[in-house]
């Protein structure tokens, strides 16, 4: 299948494309399904998975090969989260934010830093973090209150101050953190990697939520974390854009395991309905039900497309990108938890049950509404660039 748009480079899924996807559904139907629901009620990540994970190249897929990473594209990634999330979409959204930290690190680091943090970022000996929410800012971001206070002999970054709702947090061992070095706004904002252990960096007490249930959120509180100048990422000032950088792609991922999720939850709805009867016939039978399952197809395969075009905006550094990956999220994570529901809706009571797995997956894509950027601020997003046009 080949692709080509005016304005952004063609894309297409080659061999390549079909051999990645294959390995990662493989992975996701031998290592991650099996597990998924024990590790929710475990409530925590499956280390051995992920570094196993990491081995096929998963924690590193758009990390530079010279960095340990699988140098691969964004398109290859949103075909990698697909895969994975049929199998778990709560830890493959997790290994999706590893993802993040990885490239912001690869992608803004000097050579110290990748050095220093990339080769077990890579394998997943540790795990990354990313930390930009807090209590009183979510949404409106660059309104965040952490401070990071530069010593009086230039050495370190006093930090104080606390983040909210971070994935991994008291697991992972390498945090991004943004912090203001400045004045107000998104200008006076920096980012910083600590790792686990510093002293005064603590986590709050894990939160009990409705979906991601299988990856730890967590508080954490920064309580005049000494963070030598060396592990600033970038220069002063330019955290907020670094953390908006990393969220594009973040975006895409988050999207691919909507997808990924509402697939495994079409693929048990057309088994259901196979083997199931009501008055006297396969539920199959029903037009009404057909329809549903139709219009769950097409609106994954729309999902899919708007997807792999915004990453090939995004691989092609093609200015739209930001604005299509807004697109893909909304869209896809909308998409695929109306899928979901449907799906819940057409297993009738057992749809409700924990085992057949499908209401977890619904709690799960639920959350994808919210992270990387809620739906509305996708919104936001998209309507800034379209008004932009419209003025100019
Ligand atoms: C399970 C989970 C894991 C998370 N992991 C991380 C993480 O690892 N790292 C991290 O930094 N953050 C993380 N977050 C935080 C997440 O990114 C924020 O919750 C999200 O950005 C929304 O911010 P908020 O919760 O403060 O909501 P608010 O910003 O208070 O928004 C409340 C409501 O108002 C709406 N709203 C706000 N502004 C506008 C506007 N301008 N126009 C229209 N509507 C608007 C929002 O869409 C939302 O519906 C996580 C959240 C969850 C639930």
């Amino acid at each position: 299948m080949s692709t080509e748009i005016a304005g952004t480079r063609p894309f297409s899924l080659n061999d390549d494309h079909r051999d990645i996807a294959a390995l990662a559904r493989q992975f996701a139907d031998e290592q991650l399904a099996p597990g998924a629901l024990e590790w929710e009620q475990d409530k925590d990540l499956p280390l051995d998975v992920l570094r196993m994970g990491a081995e096929s190249g998963f924690g590193g897929i758009y990390v530079s090969e010279e960095h340990g990473g699988s140098g691969l594209s964004r398109l290859d990634a949103a075909l990698i989260f697909e895969a994975l999330g049929t199998g778990d979409p709560s830890v493959a959204a997790y290994i999706s934010i590893h993802n993040m930290v990885a490239w912001m690190i690869d992608s803004f680091g000097d050579d110290a830093q990748k050095e220093r943090f990339l080769p077990a970022l890579t394998s997943m000996d540790q795990l990354g973090a990313y930390c930009l929410t807090e209590s009183s800012s979510g949404s409106d971001a660059a309104a965040l209150k952490a401070r990071a206070e530069l010593s009086e002999d230039g050495t370190h970054y006093v930090l104080t101050g606390d983040k909210a709702f971070i994935s991994g947090a008291g697991t992972a061992g390498v945090y991004i953190i943004m912090a203001r070095t400045g004045g107000p706004g998104p200008k006076g904002i920096s980012a910083f990697i600590v790792e686990d252990g510093a002293e005064g960096l603590g986590y709050g007490a894990l939160e009990k939520k409705l979906g991601w249930v299988a990856q730890p959120t967590r508080t954490v509180t920064l309580d005049g974390v000494k963070v030598p100048v060396e592990n600033r990422l970038g220069e002063e000032g330019k955290g907020f854009n670094i953390a908006m950088a990393g969220l594009n792609g973040g975006r895409l991922n988050i999207g691919a395991c909507s997808i990924g999720g509402a697939q495994f939850a079409l693929e048990k709805s057309l088994a259901y309905v196979t083997e199931r009867e009501a008055f006297g016939a396969p539920l199959a039978n029903l037009q009404h039900l057909q329809f549903q399952l139709a219009d769950m197809a097409t609106d994954l395969e729309a999902a899919r497309t708007l997807l792999w075009r915004a990453a090939a905006t995004l691989d092609a550094k093609d200015p739209e990108a930001t604005k299509l990956c807004a697109m893909a999220k909304r869209f896809a994570t909308d998409a695929a938890s109306s899928v979901a529901d449907k799906a819940l809706q057409i297993h009738g009571g057992y749809g409700c049950m924990t085992e057949y797995g499908i209401e977890k997956v619904f709690r799960d894509l639920r959350v994808h509404q919210v992270v990387e950027g809620t739906n509305e601020i996708m919104r936001v997003v998209i309507a800034r660039d379209l008004l932009k046009g419209a003025r100019a």
